[in-house]
């Protein structure tokens, strides 16, 4: 396959290098839809780091269909339609692949820069060749169109840090309870976050994508009539097709503005590889599909996130060097130098070797630091941080307060803190401090929450004071 490598131009010549290429190929008469990519403030490199570390995850959590015959129809399909694809959207540093995933649904996704994965469902509910491209060109189209760092730059939540996005994706794609159990009530949705698209970003992954597909050799108008399939799958009792409409909203009259642009395209010499069929009976004798549900209950909660060693060995003592770590534009804080730094959805861990990770399959805290956001349900702090514990404590039935909460101070600001005690997963019990007070918007709380076996307390006070002093909260007053 040839790909074009295009060096990084000003978004001006870009777009006007852009405008060129349309006219050309649609031979100056009735052009094509001329889809320019959304405002973005992240960098091509930064899609590529995101969708690259998101991937990884996805790799861990899915059920990666392994069949070399499966993955390289796929590879093949995708790499023509990338061969077809405008020029001047393919930045040079994107890296393309794409996975086949043994899940029933009818579904794909595609990350930033470029990893793109397709359910068997979606296969399977594809009636030939062009339909499967179809998808395939309008996941792409997210990707060169860059839709999920558009996103972040749309919605300027405080809280977009690329380590925390590529953590959210991870969760995301499960669908499951991700984060350590203290965590869970601090989710507030940044998860779906890269793969939700506007009505406006699905009507130009579908025009670029039509466009794409034409170029590639294939009828545009397979792609409505796949969106039909899906959304009558979806209206079907049982249907599977949800999934993929709940992040691909249908913008309205799909069918009529593919098949409007499809007019206006000229179809590329027939490019089938006429093995679809047999393909199909490949994906037939494989494992039986498993759904996304089956996945979520398999994998335990928090499977999603990463691990720093193996909870039960021994955990080294604070380092006396500070490194310092930041959550976006909320804060920014320093750790021991020896610790390590795990994002994931609204939260950023700093733990020591062996603190947090996986016994008999299940993730575990016990030790280090935890910062996070959360929508607060009350403007009272007390009566935000109350509502915030009692969410938590859902997941930790046996959570208690120890003594009586008490005013602070963080960072300048009014806080509270208040001292628990837990069951430690290592047997006896687990001091949990929470610090609590308001960002500047009044209604998102911040919280910054230590723990440590009962054991160990002693050995980390004076660290998790310190860490605590050096927050500081960076959104705008
Ligand atoms: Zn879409």
């Amino acid at each position: 396959m040839r790909r074009t490598v295009i060096a990084i131009r000003t978004p001006s010549a870009r777009a006007a290098a852009l405008m060129v290429a349309v006219c050309l190929s649609a031979a100056g008469l009735f052009a094509q839809t001329v889809v320019k990519p959304p405002k973005n403030r992240y960098t091509p490199q930064q899609d590529v780091q995101l969708g690259r570390e998101a991937a990884a995850e996805v790799r861990k959590q899915y059920p990666i269909i392994k069949d070399e015959r499966i993955t390289r129809y796929l590879t093949r399909l995708g790499n023509r339609l990338v061969a077809a694809a405008p020029p001047d959207l393919k930045e040079a540093v994107y890296e393309y692949s794409f996975t086949p995933v043994n899940l029933k649904e009818i579904n794909a996704f595609a990350l930033p820069g470029g990893p793109m994965f397709v359910q068997r469902g979606m296969f399977d509910a594809a009636a030939n060749e062009a339909e499967v491209a179809g998808v395939m060109a309008h996941e792409l189209s997210h990707v060169l169109l860059r839709h999920g760092t558009a996103n972040a730059t749309k919605a300027q939540n405080p809280w977009l840090q690329l380590g925390a996005l590529a953590g959210a994706v991870g969760g995301a794609v499960v669908g499951g309870q991700a984060g350590a159990a203290i965590a869970q009530g601090s989710q507030f949705g940044l998860g779906t976050f890269l793969l939700k698209y506007s009505r406006e970003f699905e009507k130009q992954a579908d025009l670029l994508g039509a466009q794409i597909m034409a170029g590639a050799g294939h009828n545009p108008r397979a792609l409505a009539h796949m969106f039909e399939s899906i959304e009558a799958a979806s209206k079907s009792s049982g249907g599977s097709g949800p999934q993929w409409l709940s992040s691909h909203p249908n913008p309205g009259n799909r069918t009529e503005y593919i098949n409007k642009e499809a007019n206006l395209l000229t179809v590329a010499s027939a490019a089938d590889t006429g093995e679809f069929g047999s393909i199909k009976t490949e994906f037939a004798s494989l494992p039986p599909a498993k759904s996304t549900a089956d996945l979520a209950r398999a994998e335990p909660a928090g499977a999603a996130a990463p691990s720093a060693g193996t909870p039960g060995q021994p955990v080294p003592r604070p380092s006396s060097q500070y490194r310092d770590i930041s959550g976006g534009k909320v804060f920014t804080a320093s750790v021991p130098a020896n610790w390590t730094s795990l994002a994931s959805k609204s939260v950023i861990k700093a733990v020591p070797q062996n603190g947090y990770g996986q016994i008999n399959g299940q993730t575990v805290f016990t030790h280090g630091v935890e910062f996070g956001i959360s929508k607060a349900a009350s403007r009272d702090l007390r009566e935000a941080t109350n509502a915030w514990l009692n969410a938590v404590a859902e997941n930790n039935p046996e959570l208690r307060l120890a003594g009586t909460q008490q005013a602070t101070r963080m960072s300048g600001r009014s806080a509270l803190a208040t001292s628990l005690v837990n069951p430690s997963p290592l047997g006896g019990r687990e001091r949990i401090a929470v610090y609590t007070t308001f960002l500047a918007d009044g209604t998102t709380l911040f919280y910054y929450l230590t723990i440590v076996p009962e054991k160990d307390a002693d050995a980390f006070l004076e660290t998790f004071q310190r860490v605590g002093e050096s927050i500081r909260l960076t959104d705008a007053r």
